[in-house]
């Protein structure tokens, strides 16, 4: 009798669009970090709130696009609430 191990593998979905990543899909290996800290109703850190996405390279690109365009908008003054 022998034994033959197989390893562990890791599989990683796209947190956007939910597709498997994989070398074909996610080459530039996305990854979108969002530091943030909770605050209490004092406005003090209470909490951490940081965000984390992997993306696959569509959704990379659709969600850098979409910051892009967040940012010129509050830098234009077109977008304020
Ligand atoms: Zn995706």
């Amino acid at each position: 009798m022998s034994t033959k191990t197989i390893p562990a593998q890791t599989i990683k979905t796209c947190d956007c669009c939910s597709v498997t990543m994989d070398g074909q899909n996610s080459r530039q290996e996305g990854k979108l970090t969002l530091n943030a800290h909770a605050l209490d109703m004092h406005g003090h850190a209470c909490a951490d709130a940081t965000r984390k996405f992997d993306l696959c390279d569509s959704c990379l690109f659709d969600v850098a696009k979409a910051i892009d365009s967040a940012i010129a908008a509050r830098k234009q003054g077109a977008n304020h609430d």
